[in-house]
């Protein structure tokens, strides 16, 4: 693994702690509008497009996807709730990880399924000097949402680095899916309430149980 050029980091879960909010907002929108969905459930969907969280539920209860209508209002209700819930914090030992990236001289890379417009504000707010808009992923960028390798593919383009110079940090079963059918190299970190064994069912190639540990492998990297 001595030829790494580039780290690939996902955000939500691996940079932030952000994903009690996200799976509490998705719970909650969706059984509003009928569609019964646990906490657990929105982790084990964590990094898919929303459009496609919401067709998941909406065959299960309706046995149809859901209209376009419906997802804005689906999307929307999950939105406010979030946006009503206190800031996440910045994920513990996530910014020795990137200082140890940067030590190492490697390209940081941003690859996240988020498409919050005030992204690079608060990434530069936290982890001033580590990223830059054309290393980043974000929703707007792609068509197709994790488990679908695009972001991935596309972050390694963006580093102009091949599959066998990357690694990709993770946190969620399908993000891990997408970067291992890019062919990168996949650290997992276990942020969550999922068991260990979904990461490495997803196919990740070493699983850890926190930032600090995931930043204490790059740093004894060669
Ligand atoms: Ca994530």
């Amino acid at each position: 693994m001595s030829d790494i050029k580039a780290v690939l980091f996902d955000m939500d879960g691996v940079l932030f702690d952000s994903m009690p909010n996200h799976a509490y907002s998705w719970s909650h929108a969706m059984t509003q509008f009928g569609l019964a969905m646990t906490t657990e459930e929105a982790y084990m969907n964590e990094g898919r497009t929303g459009g496609g969280t919401i067709d998941i539920l909406a065959q299960r209860f309706w046995h149809r996807n859901a209209t376009e209508e419906e997802k804005q209002h689906i999307y929307a209700a999950k939105t406010e709730l979030f946006n009503r819930l206190p800031e996440a914090e910045p994920m513990p030992g996530a910014l020795e990880a990137l200082q140890a990236v940067k030590d190492h001289g490697w390209k940081i890379v941003l690859v996240t399924g988020s498409g919050q417009v005030t992204l690079l504000e608060r990434l530069s707010k936290h982890y001033p000097g580590f990223f830059s808009q054309e290393l980043m992923v974000t929703s707007f960028d792609v068509k197709h949402g994790k488990p679908h390798p695009e972001p991935y593919l596309m972050g390694l383009e963006k580093a102009g680095v091949r599959a066998e110079e990357a690694l990709v940090v993770e946190n969620a079963p399908l993000g891990v899916e997408s970067a291992h059918r890019a062919g990168i190299f996949t650290l997992a970190a276990n942020t969550g309430p999922l068991p260990d064994k979904v990461l490495s069912d997803a196919g990740a190639d070493l699983v850890f149980r926190g930032m600090r540990e995931v930043g204490a492998y790059l740093r004894a990297l060669p």
